[in-house]
């Protein structure tokens, strides 16, 4: 493996800089280094390996699918497409229609294609989006993407888009009229740094909408499967989050998990205050293999026509089986209220922290933020990296956590009681 990274740097574009860890291989919440040192992965590839690495599960149902058929286009349906999408209906409480994608970026793609065809029926020119939010890399996806400094090097798009304060609910209806076609928003920004808005403000993003007839979008793409301790974060705004965990795992042990049919009516309608038009999800869907979802409800999912959209690789049976894995095992394992009580734990740990270098902590479930007191953030990954633990710097202030929802409270614990020494070496600079 010698000189892995100077070989990266040379057959690579740029763009990602190059990485500081070449990893060879993981095992649950750990990872190891071509070197064969050990880490606690606290980040899961970006919130994406939700069920950590090597899930039995996962395992099983890709090696199985992928030696029973492992593509078929979309000029063929299989079993495992069609399983997934009426189990992501079941969890939202039915009424809607899916589109199966490789990534976020291509289902906020669909979705913004869904708000356009909206727009144009009925005579709405623009979009509102928040600034510093984040919705992908692709042109129509970026166009949508709130940080300037991402979006305007590869600008113009030809799409109008708008941008507001985030959790500004007086922002947001002064800028949501009547030719408005859709509402993105994500329902903590995540990029910006695992910011959640005020309470209420989806309640109120609901009722703008509503009033004006928007496309409401929640781009769910990074906060959804567990990640903060219900399936989709928008449920939060409901005030249901803190007795998710008990509720499911009582649920998957009484009823098993193939069983399991949510009251479909009954949840939509206690869901309907902050409930999307359109939904995107993606990163922890898969656990790891590239999956990406647009639901949009009622009649908004019928606005595509035949021909209006597709995705050669999108929905394909390994991933969609991967998916189903995903879906069960958290069913199945209690990992709802695993996310909220080790995330808790966890962001209690952080909290009792007194450090000079330590703001605070925010975030939900296991979706947190420990926020510095300064441009601190690189030299406590780096220290954090050195002392065996995998977080995430992404904001000069602000270091992300998203682990596998399988986390343990020990290995939280062993986090968090290594944190204060990872900030000293940081702050000693030590770690530049
Ligand atoms: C990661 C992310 C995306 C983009 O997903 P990709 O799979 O990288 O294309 C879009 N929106 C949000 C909120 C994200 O976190």
């Amino acid at each position: 493996m010698s000189g892995l990274r100077e070989r990266f740097e040379a057959a690579f574009m740029p763009n990602y800089g190059v990485p500081p860890l070449a990893l060879a291989r993981g095992e649950g919440c750990r990872v190891w280094d071509t070197a064969g040192r050990e880490y606690l992965d606290l980040i899961a590839g970006i919130a994406v390996s939700s069920l950590g690495h090597g899930h039995p599960a996962l395992v099983e149902a890709v090696s199985a699918q992928v030696t029973t058929l492992a593509h078929t286009s979309n000029l063929f349906l299989h079993e495992p497409e069609v399983l997934l999408a009426e189990r992501l209906l079941d969890l939202l409480g039915g009424g809607g229609r899916v589109f199966l994608a490789n990534s976020g970026t291509e289902a906020n793609e669909c979705a913004l294609k869904l708000a356009v065809k909206y727009g144009k029926a009925n005579g709405r020119s623009y979009i509102v989006a928040a600034e510093n939010g984040f919705h992908g890399r692709t042109m129509g996806a970026l166009a949508l993407t709130g940080k300037a400094s991402i979006r305007e090097p590869f600008g113009p798009f030809g799409i109008d888009v708008r941008f507001v304060p985030y959790g500004d609910a007086d922002a947001l209806k002064a800028a949501v009229g009547e030719d408005c076609a859709a509402v993105f928003l994500e329902p903590a920004q995540g990029e910006a740094g695992v910011v959640p808005p005020p309470d209420g403000y989806f309640a109120a993003v609901r009722e703008i909408c509503d009033a004006t007839g928007a496309l409401f979008v929640a781009d769910e793409i990074q906060s959804a499967i567990g990640r903060t301790g219900t399936w989709f974060a928008f449920e939060h705004e409901l005030g249901r989050a803190a007795t998710p965990g008990p509720r499911s795992e009582e649920r998957a042990t009484r009823e098993g998990v193939a069983s399991r049919r949510p009251p479909a009516v009954a949840r939509s309608v206690t869901m309907k205050h902050a409930k999307p038009d359109v939904l995107t999800l993606a990163k922890g869907l898969g656990g790891g293999l590239p999956i990406g979802a647009c639901i949009a409800f009622g009649a908004h999912g019928e606005l595509f026509a035949k021909g209006d959209h597709g995705s050669t690789f999108g929905g394909n049976p390994v991933c969609a089986a991967a998916a189903l894995a995903v879906l069960t095992t958290i069913e199945k394992d209690g990992l709802l209220g695993n996310a909220v009580s080790v995330g808790e734990a966890l962001a209690a740990g952080l909290g009792a922290v007194d450090h000079p270098l330590l703001a605070g902590v925010r975030g939900r479930g296991l979706w947190r933020a420990a926020v510095l007191t300064g441009p601190h953030a690189p030299a406590v990954e780096a220290a954090a990296r050195d002392a065996g633990f995998l977080i995430n710097a992404l904001q000069p202030d602000a270091l992300r956590m998203a682990p596998p929802l399988t986390l343990t409270a020990g290995q939280a614990r062993s986090f968090t009681d290594a944190f204060p020494s990872i900030l000293d070496a940081a702050a000693s600079g030590k770690e530049g």
